[in-house]
């Protein structure tokens, strides 16, 4: 629901969407008024099928920058912008290019699959993206590799390689939001409310995720939150992904695992900031061609796989 407070902001940011032709995209971590603007909320597969799909001139992002360097590697043509130039991935700036061709260069034979959350030219480093929602399937379509480096996060990837039963090589990434999900919290939230089911994010540490009933993309979540009969649900995610729950579900109640799990970056993007890059059409991201084309090809393998 907008407020009134808000009421006029929104009424701006929509004639001057229409007016740029633009569409607005955003991530189930943003904050619910920004969710409620968009075209399309959503988690990071849904959002690159959305910006490959759209035949808007600009997309807006409302998430952070290697979400829009994604929709950049998918729609050259189009004018991508991103609110705020401070929201970026700490887990993405756990790795760099360099750094992935040294350790590729260590294991010459090993595929690399990226992890969504990571920058456009470790993309072009990679020979397949995945998301959360499809790592698994897609480490499984791997069965000619003989070893797999997974970048760049370390939790993700453990979870995968229990689920496939393939040993990777994992890149000691992690999200430092995610790592605010403590087991201890699940079990004392258990205790409380017996009748409910928990769902973790894969970000999640290993202990965090052996406790859940089902570990599941943001996406997931919301499919699982409409299906499951348990009127209690526990969360353990980023808490921007409660405001779409509760909205979709409104006869459920969920339950953070913890209040404390807030992405910063996420939250800098907010209704003025959206305002402001429509009328200024800042600031634009564009991966630079040469890379663009290398991580092109690693993302239309992933976005091939999970049609
Ligand atoms: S929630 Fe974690 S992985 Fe997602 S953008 Fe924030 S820091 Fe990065």
């Amino acid at each position: 629901m907008i407020s009134t407070d808000n009421a006029s902001l929104v009424e701006k940011i929509l004639r001057l969407k229409k007016r740029r032709n633009a569409v607005i995209l955003a991530h189930n971590y943003q904050l619910g008024e920004v969710q409620e603007i968009a075209d399309f909320a959503g988690d990071s597969l849904e959002l690159s099928q959305k910006a490959a799909q759209t035949d808007a001139e600009v997309i807006v992002f409302c998430g952070v920058q290697f979400m829009a360097e994604t929709a950049s590697i998918l729609c050259p043509d189009k004018k991508v912008i991103l609110p705020d130039l401070h929201a970026g991935c700490p887990m993405a700036d756990m790795i760099t290019a360099d750094k992935l061709a040294e350790k590729k260069r260590e294991h010459p034979k090993a595929a690399v699959v990226c992890y969504i959350n990571s920058p456009a030219d470790v993309k072009a480093e990679s020979d397949v993206c995945c998301t959360s929602a499809n790592a698994v399937q897609i480490v499984e379509n791997l069965r000619d590799a003989q070893e797999i480096i997974f970048v760049p996060d370390q939790y993700l990837g453990n979870y995968v390689a229990n689920k496939t039963g393939k040993e990777m090589i994992l890149w000691p990434g992690f999200c430092p939001t995610h790592v605010r999900i403590q087991a201890r919290d699940i079990m004392r939230l258990r205790e409380e409310y017996p009748q409910a089911k928990v769902m973790v994010h894969p970000e999640c540490r290993p202990d965090v995720a052996a406790l859940a009933d089902a570990v599941l993309s943001t996406g997931g979540m919301c499919k699982y939150a409409g299906e499951e009969v348990a009127r209690d649900l526990i969360v353990g995610t980023e808490i921007g992904i409660l405001h779409r729950l509760r909205n979709e579900n409104p006869r459920k109640r969920f339950i953070p695992v913890s209040e404390q799990a807030v992405c910063p970056r996420m939250k800098l993007i907010t209704l003025e900031t959206v305002l402001w890059s429509l009328e200024e059409m800042t600031y634009e991201v564009k991966v630079p061609e040469e890379i663009r084309t290398r991580a092109r090809s690693a993302v239309d393998k992933m976005l091939t796989a999970s049609r």
